[in-house]
């Protein structure tokens, strides 16, 4: 099969991959309907994360079952899935209360590749979520959204708090922040702050919900949150960049006794623990448990009450994904689809 392999920073090639099989009888096999490139996936692509000889690439996914192992129950082939972009088995102690993507048996999908034909899930019991039916084609891309962006947007507005009665600010306007904008309104905000320099991703953020547009950073951006908050700052926050400014920018936008939701992939971020200790913020982050939150996402999906997948703002066939990881690096895309 084809899959997109990375050689080195800013050296991506779509190559011949041996194709999956069924490794251990929990597996399953699909053929991707889509794919796409993630932010995290410009980490290596920049230098800042080490490439260590041939990588796979890719952690998103929708496609249809080929084939499952002996001790799969819940998905069969022939069906259409959306999978998170970690594998999980459902069933242990983690897994029940929450956190899937903490699974004592979590597999990273960037380890199985998924930017390919097609791709082995580990745990498909636990990790794949089928779609009534088979989809329309114009709703794919919503659904890939699911498997992680849409997905990480949510937790950051669960963790956040977002809901009725608060005032939500985002930090970055990335896929995830934007779409951390339509997860909150979806679950009551009444006013929705999206931090955006880019007039292109500020009018996205516009159509997903937010309520006012903060062009600054750094302390003026913060300043910014204070006086749109009678000088408080807003109840909850989304991080949704993971440098230290971004951190920053959160934790000095957030009232004392709010919640912040930090999602971004943190990259050398130190927090001093006396700012903390007089913040009187609460923390929650970390790789968002998707699983737990795809089957409400794939319903308001299919009946059409939300639209993720506005996020790809460029489509390309995967032959041609070093393009693709070019215009997200060069910012002339938000997010790219590959379709295999
Ligand atoms: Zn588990």
């Amino acid at each position: 099969m084809r899959g997109v392999v990375m050689h080195a920073p800013g050296d991506v090639r779509v190559e011949q991959r041996e194709d999956p099989k069924i490794l251990a009888p929990t597996d399953a096999i699909i053929r991707l309907a889509a794919t796409c490139v993630c932010g995290s996936d410009l980490w290596p692509y920049r230098g800042v994360d080490a490439v260590e000889g041939a990588t796979p690439m890719g952690h998103e996914y929708v496609g249809v079952v080929e084939e499952v192992g002996a001790d799969v129950r819940n998905v069969r082939p022939g069906q259409f899935v959306v999978g998170s972009f970690v594998s999980s088995d459902g069933t242990c102690e983690i897994c029940r209360s929450g956190y899937p993507s903490s699974c004592v048996e979590r597999v990273f999908m960037n380890a199985v590749g998924t930017q390919a034909e097609r791709a082995r899930i580990p745990h498909a019991d636990g990790t794949l979520v089928a779609t009534p039916g088979m989809p329309d084609a114009d709703l794919i891309p919503d659904l890939l959204a699911a498997s992680d962006v849409l997905g990480t947007g949510w937790f950051g507005a669960v963790a956040a708090q977002a809901g009725p009665g608060r005032t939500v600010a985002v930090v970055g306007d990335g896929a995830v922040g934007l779409l951390a904008v339509l997860s909150a309104r979806q679950l009551g905000a009444e006013r929705v702050i999206a931090m955006s320099r880019h007039e292109s991703r500020q009018k996205l953020a516009l159509e997903f919900g937010a309520t006012d547009i903060v062009t600054e950073r750094g302390d003026e951006g913060i300043q910014k949150i204070k006086e749109l908050t009678g000088g408080l700052g807003a109840h909850s926050v989304v991080e949704a960049v993971g440098t230290q400014q971004s951190m920053h920018q959160a934790i000095r936008s957030t009232r004392p006794g709010g919640h912040i939701g930090f999602v971004g992939v943190n990259h050398d971020v130190t927090l001093a623990g006396e700012e903390l200790f007089f913040s009187q913020v609460h923390l929650h982050g970390g790789p968002a448990p998707v699983r737990q939150y795809l089957p409400e996402l794939i319903d308001l999906i299919c009946n059409r009450k939300i639209n993720p997948g506005r996020v790809f703002d460029l489509t390309l066939p995967l032959d041609e994904a070093a393009e693709g990881y070019r215009a997200m690096d060069e910012r002339r895309a938000i997010k790219t689809l590959l379709r295999p």
